[in-house]
């Protein structure tokens, strides 16, 4: 049970600790000494109940869980989180004001345009409160600032406001949550897929929090969610009949969140095997210190990298803007025509891997996840200075 430690950059899958794979191999084969590996047992056995609570438990810790939100895993990834988020948020609505109102997105990226158009795409009424696409020229890289879409939020009621807090492809990370969304009512629906337990945030804040687990805290195949219990409360208070009547989609049963927190994450089977890997990663993450630590490495990382590639800008772009540029991401391009493969090749060389750029944007693209070590992170900011040097 050995390997080389990687190098790899992918933005997902991403690389998971070494010490956690290997625990989870045996356990693959044998858990706690029961006979049968983790992945065989029932999910209604007690030890399947007991990995859902301890890794319940370890998150409520890392992320500082407030006693008003309630944890969950679900299955589907975050696409899937994006239709159930759309409904159950707008059925949430209509429990608790007897009315529909629709929801406002503010797209920053790909994933957050993805989830306003499934939004629009079951039928849910959804506005775009800013694009930033259209605010930048055609091109995503910024964050708007709140005065381009404040007052639309003010004009009327929304159900809920979403936003995507790491926009894994474009590289664009919100640097806080927009103090427009803070200072109102209004329920925040965030998409954490790529930076949660990156760093600290205030959990209390937020209506629902998604996240899959396949980039920061495991392997694909689960989704987190933190949601405030009221708006448990709010769904479960939405008939059937009374949805029907509002033209909101009707939830399918396992995406159904109140149904999901009442089975303990296990209303259907729930594949325990990735949730104990969570549960590995989690705990892996307390012994080093927790979200603070983490984050201060993660810091660390970023600085290095985008320090690297402002030095050589001559060279290097970055299509970001400073005050958004993400530190789990890092999308640059090379200034020269026709060095890519170049780059990629003798990256490979030094086993520097995962670092071609999203399909849709070209360039290079360097994630730099949880797992991703700083001894990673300086190979790399090592060979983006010899290249720069041997190829300007
Ligand atoms: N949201 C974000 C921020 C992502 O990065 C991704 C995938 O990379 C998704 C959502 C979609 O996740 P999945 O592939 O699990 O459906």
């Amino acid at each position: 049970l050995e390997r080389e430690e990687p190098h790899y950059f992918g933005a997902g899958p991403a690389q998971l600790p070494t010490n956690v794979l290997q625990q989870a191999a045996k356990d693959l084969i044998n858990y706690a000494n029961v006979g049968l590996g983790i992945g065989e047992i029932s999910h209604r056995s007690k030890e399947a109940a007991q990995v859902i609570e301890n890794t319940k438990a370890n998150l409520r810790k890392l992320m500082k869980v407030p006693e008003t939100h309630e944890v969950f895993f679900m299955q589907g990834g975050g696409t899937t989180g994006f239709s159930s988020l759309a409904t159950n948020l707008s059925a949430a609505f209509v429990g608790k004001h007897g009315i529909t109102a629709p929801a406002g997105y503010l797209v920053t990226g790909s994933w957050s345009s993805k989830s306003f158009e499934e939004a629009q795409r079951l039928g849910i009424d959804a506005e775009v409160l800013v694009n930033a696409k259209d605010y930048n020229n055609g091109k995503f890289g910024v964050i708007p600032p709140e005065t381009a879409w404040a007052d639309k939020l003010k004009a009327k009621k929304y159900s809920y406001v979403y936003l995507c807090e790491n926009e894994t492809v474009h590289g664009v990370e919100w640097p806080s949550l927009p103090k427009a969304l803070t200072d109102s009512d209004i329920e925040i629906v965030a998409d954490l897929s790529s930076d949660i337990m990156s760093r600290e945030i205030d959990v209390s804040k937020y209506g629902v929090i998604m996240a899959g687990a396949q980039k920061n805290i495991g392997l694909a195949g689960l989704t987190i969610y933190i949601i405030k219990k009221s708006i448990l409360d709010d769904i479960s208070a939405a008939s059937d009949d009374q949805l029907r009547e509002a033209g909101i989609p009707i939830t399918p049963i396992a995406f159904h969140y109140p149904t999901v927190v009442k089975n303990n994450s296990a209303y259907n089977t729930i594949p325990i095997f990735t949730l104990h890997i969570i549960d590995l990663v989690l705990q892996n993450l307390l012994k080093k210190g927790g979200v603070e630590a983490q984050q201060k490495e993660n810091e660390e990382k970023a600085n290095l990298l985008y320090g690297a590639l402002d030095k050589h800008s001559d060279f290097y772009n970055v299509p970001v803007s400073k005050s958004c540029r993400s530190k789990m991401n890092v999308v640059f391009t090379l200034k020269k025509d026709g060095l890519d493969d170049k780059f990629l090749k003798e990256a490979g060389a030094r086993k520097l891997t995962g670092l071609k750029g999203h399909r849709s944007v070209g360039g290079f693209r360097a994630s730099l996840y949880n797992a991703v070590s700083l001894g990673s992170v300086r190979l790399l900011v090592k060979f983006v200075e010899d290249f720069a040097e041997e190829n300007a």
